[in-house]
Order: structure tokens, then C-alpha cells, then sequence
């Protein structure tokens, strides 16, 4: 942290946090919007127009993040604002059915083909939590199996060796989970099948469900190997267990059906959230018919939420999922395929070791000269480069995720300026990055 150097302040965003931090802890509502393991003070948004984000400094940033994946469109898309006016202007709540969210399900179904039902929620978090105590109730089954740098939301039983805020600050596991909570989840190394087949072996007939992200994002992008996935779901398979695929983020991001449309391996429940709800807390958990029918009100498996479906996060989600048809992919891929080569370029010309690595649109960079396939081998990237990296680029306007351990999201809206502005910064972020001293 020594060699990062906060080339500019932002004074507004000073005051802010520093209010923040009398009544919020840490003075953010999410652990990882802090800056903590970058350093320097967290900036303030404003607003967000396409593909930028502006301070409360009134400083213009070319948005990385875009709200850590849902804006795929860009920020206030015209057509997903004016679907959200249309809805507020209805009410915001009623505590009923309504027909958006039969649209939403029904959107959801007909583009990913292994969810035959789905039932709408408002995080990802809850999304994955009742995935899981579905598979429990479904099967009769305790253990879940999940991997090392994979995160599905602050579900106490999915902390263990979590990716995400937990990969970013170092954390081990968080007090709080109890033995109880937790010991019932066996963690194994991603892109490991043997370990997956010796814990079946050891743990017969305990195994309710493997839940994994799709394509990993969470301790930075760590795709899976050929096979992977294959695997997961024939050990599943053959040992009476479901195989939850955790699409929350690269559900409708990745390609038109998510991950499921690039690797094409059925599970038989998928979790939700992020692009689905258009900025909005909507998401879902969702699959096959005859196990989703254990879900209350048709069977034994309880599950409810009071805003779930809630009207104007359906239209919010409803109205980005219909823009984004097969232009709108290539073009987000497009755009990332353009990033990525700039960024690669820049590093390659200042003589730092990295490793770019994406699944479809999502990408990151890697301060390592060697393949990243698990969690292991990203906690061994030189992260010292990236803070630099990062302060370079945010001094430049151009706003990344404040963090080594997370995936760069682009968007249809980033256009040439926008490109054209990262190209600008990437030099000196690289210099910046090729000096850092650990
Ligand atoms: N699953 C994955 C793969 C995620 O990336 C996240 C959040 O980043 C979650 C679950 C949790 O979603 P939420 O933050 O909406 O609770």
C-alpha cells in the first residue's frame, strides 16, 4: 500500500463518508463499495448516464462496475427509466400477484431452458439461501458441497472460503456462522473433480446439493476448465444430489440464457439476481417443475418475502431483459474484447507479469504471470500492482472495481469516447502498476 500514491482528493466525498462512518460501520452499506483494499476514500455517486458515473465531486468516471453487473445497458437507460416511471406511477407495492411478475417469470423461463418454474426474490443472496434449503428439503439430505473463492451471497452456510468482500479483505471465515450453520458445508478447491468425487465417496447418501457459480467471478474471473461443469453435474447425477448453478452473475449477462448458453450443461436449480432486476433488488431461484414443486404454497419447503416480485423491480427487470436481444450481446462483448486488448496491451508494453482472464464479456486482470483456476492461485497475484493500478485510473476517470479479487463489467453503452478515455488512462496506470513496491 506504501507505493500507492491518492494522486487527487475529493473533498465532497470526504464529507460524506466521513458521515457515513459516524452512523454506517466502516461507512458503507456493502463491505465492498469501501476502499479498503485499495486505500483512499470511497467516491460518492451522484448519478449515471450510459457508461458514466459522476461524483459528488461532480468528477465524470468511465464506469467499470456498473453496480457490480445489473447495468448492462448502461446507467438510466431511456427505455428501462420510462418502464420504472410508468410502474411508480401505478404504486409501488401491493402485497398481491401481479402481472409482472408472471412477464418476468415468464422471460426468464423462455430463455434459459433448464428452468421449467421460478419464484422471484429480491437478492441474490436470498436467491442462493433458499436454493439451498430446497435441495435440503428435496432430497432429506444436511451437506452441501461448494468451492473455495466462489460467493453466493452472505448465506451463513456460504461464507465458508467465500470469493467476493470475503477473497478482498483477507477474511477467513466470519464470526457469527456457527459450527452448527456451517459445518454442514464441505468446501473443496474449484476446478477440482476428484475432490468432488472423494467427497461424495466419503460423505454417501449426505449430500443434498453442489452449488458452484456458473463461471466464477467472485475471486476475479476464474473460468471453469473444459469439463468442469460436465463433471459436477454427472457426480450430482450419480449420487442423488442436485446441481444448483449460481447465475447471479453471469445470468443474462454471459449471453441471452447466461452461462447456461455458453457451456450448455443443464442444472437442475439456478439462481438469479443482478441484470434480472435492472438495477432494481430482484432476483430468483428457479428449475425443474418437480422440485419446485416442494416450495410452499404447492409443497412442504418454506419460502416467502414481502417485497418479492414487487412491481417496480419487475419492470425495471422486464424492460432491460426485452433490450437485450442478440445485437445487444455481441455488441457488450464487443466492447469488452476492445477493453480487454488495451488493457493487456498497455501491461504487456510496461513489462508486467499478468494474466487477463474472461468468460465471455466478464474479464479481469491478474497481477500473476501463471493461469489463475483457483482460489489459491488468485490469492498469489502480486495485489500491490492493482491498487496502483486502480488509483492511477480512478485519478485518470476511469472507475474500477475496488478490488483485485472482483471481475470488470462493461455495457452497450460504452461507446468509442468511453473506450477511447480508458485508452488514454491505461499507460500511466500501467507505469503505475510496473513501480508498485509490495
Ligand atoms: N451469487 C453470486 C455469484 C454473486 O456474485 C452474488 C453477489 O455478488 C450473490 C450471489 C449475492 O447477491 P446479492 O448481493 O444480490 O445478495
Amino acid at each position: 500500500m506504501d507505493s500507492v500514491s491518492f494522486p487527487y482528493d475529493a473533498p465532497v466525498s470526504q464529507t460524506l463518508f466521513d458521515r457515513a462512518s459516524l452512523v454506517t460501520p466502516g461507512g458503507v452499506n456493502s463491505p465492498v463499495r469501501a476502499f479498503r483494499a485499495v486505500g483512499g476514500t470511497p467516491r460518492f455517486m451522484v448519478s449515471g448516464t450510459g457508461p458514466y458515473l459522476t461524483d459528488a465531486d461532480g468528477r465524470e468516471y468511465v464506469d467499470l462496475v456498473c453496480s457490480w453487473g445489473p447495468m448492462i445497458l448502461g446507467h438510466s437507460h431511456p427505455a428501462v427509466i420510462e418502464a420504472v416511471q410508468a410502474a411508480v406511477a401505478r404504486g409501488t407495492s401491493f402485497g398481491t400477484p401481479g402481472e409482472g411478475e408472471v412477464a418476468l417469470a415468464e422471460e426468464i423461463v423462455a430463455r434459459v431452458e433448464p428452468v421449467e418454474q421460478v419464484r422471484l426474490v429480491s437478492s441474490g443472496t436470498e436467491a442462493t439461501m433458499s436454493a439451498i434449503r430446497l435441495a435440503r428439503g428435496f432430497t432429506g439430505r444436511p451437506k452441501i458441497i461448494k468451492f473455495a473463492g466462489c460467493y453466493h451471497g452472505h448465506v451463513d452456510a456460504l461464507l465458508a472460503a467465500a470469493g467476493s468482500g470475503v477473497a478482498t479483505f483477507g477474511l477467513p471465515d466470519t464470526p457469527g456462522v456457527t459450527g452448527a450453520q456451517a459445518g454442514d458445508t464441505i468446501v473443496l478447491p474449484y476446478n477440482d473433480l476428484e475432490a468432488v468425487h472423494a467427497a461424495f465417496h466419503a460423505n454417501a447418501g449426505q449430500i443434498a446439493c453442489v452449488i458452484t457459480e456458473a463461471s466464477p467471478g467472485n475471486m476475479g474471473v476464474v473460468p471453469p476448465r473444459p469439463g468442469f461443469n460436465e463433471g459436477l453435474k454427472a457426480a450430482c447425477a450419480q449420487n442423488g444430489a442436485l446441481y444448483i448453478s449460481d447465475e447471479v452473475m453471469t445470468g443474462f449477462r454471459t449471453s441471452k440464457a447466461g452461462w447456461y448458453g455458453v457451456d450448455g450443461v443443464a442444472p437442475d436449480l439456478m439462481t438469479f439476481g443482478k441484470v434480472m432486476g435492472g438495477g432494481f433488488p430482484a432476483a430468483a431461484f428457479g428449475g425443474r417443475k418437480d422440485v419446485m414443486a416442494h416450495l410452499a404454497p404447492a409443497g412442504p419447503v418454506y419460502q416467502a418475502g414481502t417485497l418479492s416480485g414487487n412491481p417496480v423491480a419487475t419492470a425495471a427487470g422486464l424492460a432491460q431483459l426485452r433490450l437485450l436481444d442478440d445485437a445487444a450481446y455481441e455488441k457488450v462483448d464487443a466492447v469488452s474484447k476492445e477493453i480487454q486488448a488495451l488493457v493487456t496491451d498497455a501491461l504487456t508494453k510496461e513489462g508486467v507479469a499478468h494474466r487477463l482472464q474472461t468468460a465471455s464479456n466478464m474479464f479481469s486482470v491478474f497481477f500473476t504471470p501463471t493461469e489463475v483456476r483457483d482460489y489459491e492461485d488468485a490469492k498469489k497475484q502480486e495485489a500491490f500492482r492493482f491498487n496502483a493500478f486502480f488509483h492511477s485510473m480512478l485519478s485518470q476517470g476511469v472507475y474500477l472495481p475496488p478490488s483485485a479479487f472482483e471481475s470488470w463489467f462493461v455495457s452497450t453503452a460504452h461507446d468509442e469516447r468511453a473506450i477511447e478515455r480508458i485508452a488514454a488512462a491505461l499507460p500511466a496506470a500501467a507505469r503505475a502498476a510496473a513501480e508498485a513496491t509490495a
